[in-house]
């Protein structure tokens, strides 16, 4: 990653999650569908596990998402505004720019989508 914006990539590892949420992303709602009928989604820890992050490995902090989503979390390109709960994404043209979440997942916390903000605004001013 150039803009400070760690690496996360860390796949869902809690299957109550998953079933709970059915494989939806979170930005785009749509799911990944494999093989025989599975389906397939990612889990991505807002405040990073790894680095100088220290972000635990709670339900509280990961967002379900596609793996095109997961990637703009990554480099930290797309991000939720924690005061309108809002997406907001570094090209304003983006289909999602400005628009409410497919569904919130009652357990993310505050917190951590405030920490994910932190990196996107920083990510931006680089
Ligand atoms: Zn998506």
């Amino acid at each position: 990653m150039t803009n400070g914006c760690p690496s996360d990539c860390i796949h869902i590892q809690y299957g109550r999650l998953k079933v709970e949420n059915e494989y939806i992303c979170q930005i785009c709602g749509t799911t990944t569908f494999l093989p025989g009928g599975n389906r397939y989604a990612e889990g991505h820890h807002l405040q990073p596990l790894g680095g100088n992050h220290h972000g635990p490995d709670i339900l509280e902090n990961i967002i379900i998402l596609c793996p095109n989503h997961h990637a703009e979390f990554d480099y930290c390109s797309i991000a939720i505004n924690p005061n309108t709960l809002y997406i907001e994404h570094v090209d304003t043209n983006d289909y999602y720019y400005n628009r409410p979440l497919a569904y919130q997942k009652n357990n993310l916390s505050m917190e951590f989508l405030e920490y994910h903000y932190f990196l996107y605004l920083n990510g931006k001013n680089i």
